[in-house]
């Protein structure tokens, strides 16, 4: 377990950027990973975790949560509609709404289960097309305009995934500039390879795995 390391890291990378350490939330991303990692984790003092499947998050996170209150689960994988409903009871944050039918399922559920969960729009800011999230401009334009004035979301932030084999700084530093323009508050950006640079660009959120856990194999 090197969660020790990458507080430490994050730390280096706040004073280097000039960031408050206290604004930079640390997600452990625990996907693949035992249900003894994420315990071994939370004694270690983490509270916050990532999962992105569904299934698997509520098989480990069901338990957990009930053993340890103070836990957070963000849910930050491609969620399905006909999944909405198993998000709500599960999470505490929901990292990829990326359509107007996601948005629609997720608002219709917290309001059915009575929870207001904080939320992002992913953005596909590599205009990849097996990745999930909307382009930049009129598509994002809309369905936050949706999000927030017709469902009344909890829109907090905006998400997003480089591809892998560009150079990161040019999507934070878009995602940046996005968020300021839109007066968008936090940035779900930055994993294990690149969140010292997502930090740079004012990454609120970062959501980091195998530099923690170890590879997933
Ligand atoms: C797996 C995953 C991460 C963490 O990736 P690492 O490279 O292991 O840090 C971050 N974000 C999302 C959406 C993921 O699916």
């Amino acid at each position: 377990m090197s969660l020790e390391i990458v507080k430490e890291e994050i730390k280096n990378a706040c004073a280097k950027y000039n960031r408050e350490v206290s604004n930079v939330k640390l997600i452990a991303v625990s996907k693949f990973k035992p249900i003894e990692d994420i315990e071994e984790a939370i004694k270690q003092g983490q509270t916050v975790f990532g999962e992105n499947r569904i299934q698997e998050a509520k098989e480990k996170f069901s338990t957990l949560k009930e053993k340890y209150p103070e836990i957070e689960l963000h849910f930050i994988g491609h969620l399905q509609t006909n999944k909405a409903a198993d998000a709500v009871a599960i999470a505490d944050c929901i990292h990829s709404i990326d359509s107007i039918k996601l948005a629609d399922a997720l608002a219709s559920e917290m309001n059915k289960q009575g929870r207001d969960i904080d939320c992002f729009i992913q953005v596909n800011t590599g205009y990849e097309e097996q990745k999930g999230g909307v382009t930049v401009g009129e598509d994002l334009e809309k369905l936050y305009k949706h999000c927030v004035e017709e469902l009344k979301l909890n829109i907090i932030g905006l998400m997003c995934i480089p591809p892998v084999d560009d150079v990161a700084d040019i999507h934070f530093a878009l995602m940046h500039k996005i968020a300021g323009e839109m007066d968008i508050k936090y940035l779900s950006m930055g994993m294990s390879a690149d969140f010292d640079a997502a930090i740079k660009f004012g990454a609120t959120h970062i959501r980091v795995g195998s530099a923690i856990f170890g590879d997933r194999s």
